[in-house]
């Protein structure tokens, strides 16, 4: 059983790292900044040469040229990929299964949950064009800003076509990948239908976006979504954190072994940050979410990160409404405003 897995090589090619004899291996893909790569993985079955995929990336010309010196690098053919796994439907990571599906034949694995999101997102109505702005309008989300999300959301159709024919995975079953067995582990919170991967005997853990080094792993309110995001994604922290975990391979940045003090940080940094959003509704009294998005967050460039930021802002809101610690109330011009609970009692 590995202490703690060293890495084995780092041949040439797009910064690519082996681990494990080079059965697992790390492929970063570009996408777009500030994260600008993420991370895809190979696991390599010793004896067949079997070949499984891990969240190809999103379809872009580049990451396409990029698929293709993978393919060279590592000498893939069409039949040695077996499947091509997604932990969930970010156009960062699902963007390219069916692209990858329709070069190699193989079956695209994510769980139903996130099959379900990424119709929802994509599906040829448009809906959450619609209704995101909406939403987002309600909670005094300044109108040119509102203006520029359709455009935005639009763009990232082109990052997921073709949509893969999908094979439903859960909890239930097992996985073999690389010649190992791998236990799903399904979260949310990031993304509704996240599946991290577990493997027993090395104590590693693939877990796309639900634990990243460095970076806290945006929570996603969206209309129609989990009303409680940030309720689940800490759930699912304290469920992950279960696992003997020696070597973690996530969705961005570095491989890394903290994995469990890595988790903790997380859990505390949402605690710290709904205690924040209790104090400025206590101290500034009555005010929208995007008031309170502007205190925590400052106007972030480019409406990517001004979306994320108001998205998880809206999550934190939502809690502490659920934890009785704040009220929400429609207010003049269809504007939702958030209090705290003692000062609304005052009224
Ligand atoms: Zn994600
Ligand atoms: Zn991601």
């Amino acid at each position: 059983m590995a202490e703690k897995l060293e890495m084995t090589g780092n041949p040439e090619g797009p910064g690519s790292k082996e681990w494990l004899d080079g059965r697992l291996v790390q492929l970063p893909i570009s996408m777009a900044p500030p994260l600008r790569f993420v991370n895809s993985y190979l696991l390599r079955e010793p004896k067949s040469g079997g070949v499984t995929i891990i969240d190809p990336g999103p379809r872009s010309d580049i990451t396409k040229q990029e698929w293709k010196r993978i393919r060279e690098r590592f000498g893939i053919g069409p039949q040695q990929v077996k499947q091509i796994i997604v932990t969930h439907h970010h156009p960062d990571h699902f963007g390219m299964a069916g692209w990858l599906q329709q070069q190699f034949g193989a079956p695209v694995l994510m769980s139903e949950e996130a099959h379900r999101e990424a119709l929802r997102m994509w599906q040829p109505d448009r809906s959450m064009n619609r209704a995101l702005p909406e939403l987002f309008r309600q909670h005094g989300f300044p109108e040119p800003l509102v203006r520029q999300l359709p455009e935005h959301l639009e763009s990232f159709y082109q990052q997921v076509e073709p949509m893969p024919e999908v094979t439903y995975i859960d909890e239930s079953r097992q996985l073999e990948m690389g010649g190992w067995l791998w236990q799903p582990v399904l979260t949310g919170g990031h993304a509704t239908g996240h599946l991290s991967f577990y493997q027993a005997e090395e104590r590693m853990m693939l877990c796309g976006d639900a634990v990243l080094p460095q970076i806290s792993p945006n929570i996603s309110f969206y209309p129609g979504g989990d009303e409680q995001p940030l309720q689940t994604f800490m759930d699912g922290l304290r469920k992950l954190g279960q696992f003997e975990v020696n070597t973690a391979f996530p969705g961005h940045r570095h491989p890394f072994d903290s994995f469990h003090s890595r988790v903790q940080q997380l859990l505390d940094h949402h605690e710290e940050r709904l205690a924040k959003v209790a104090g400025l509704l206590k101290q500034e009294g009555t005010q929208t979410g995007f008031k309170i998005c502007e205190a925590l967050f400052g106007m972030r460039p480019g409406i990517h990160q001004m979306r994320f930021a108001m998205s998880e802002t809206l999550a934190h809101l939502a809690l502490l409404v659920h934890r009785n610690e704040a009220e929400m109330e429609l207010g003049e011009r269809g504007l939702y405003q958030f209090s705290s609970r003692k000062a609304a009692r005052i009224y």
